[in-house]
């Protein structure tokens, strides 16, 4: 897989998301050897199905989150 930032050599990686609400804590993705560039099928998905105008639902807050965990 080639990047499409710089073209470099993108390798499978596996990466932690210790902030993920999705119970899983680590995710399956492509790290770029040359510039650091990460990929996974979210953010692939993101880039091919780009939002047309503003973000109209509900957002997360991430201070809510972080009582959770501290309780
Ligand atoms: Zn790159």
């Amino acid at each position: 897989m080639t990047c499409t930032r710089c073209r470099g050599l993108m390798v499978p990686d596996r990466f932690m998301d210790l902030r993920d609400d999705t119970g899983h804590l680590d995710f399956l993705g492509w790290r770029c050897l040359n510039c650091g560039e990460v990929v996974d099928p979210v953010v692939l998905t993101h880039r091919v199905d780009a939002p047309t105008g503003p973000y109209q639902g509900r957002t997360r807050d991430r201070r809510m989150w972080e009582r959770l965990v501290a309780a």
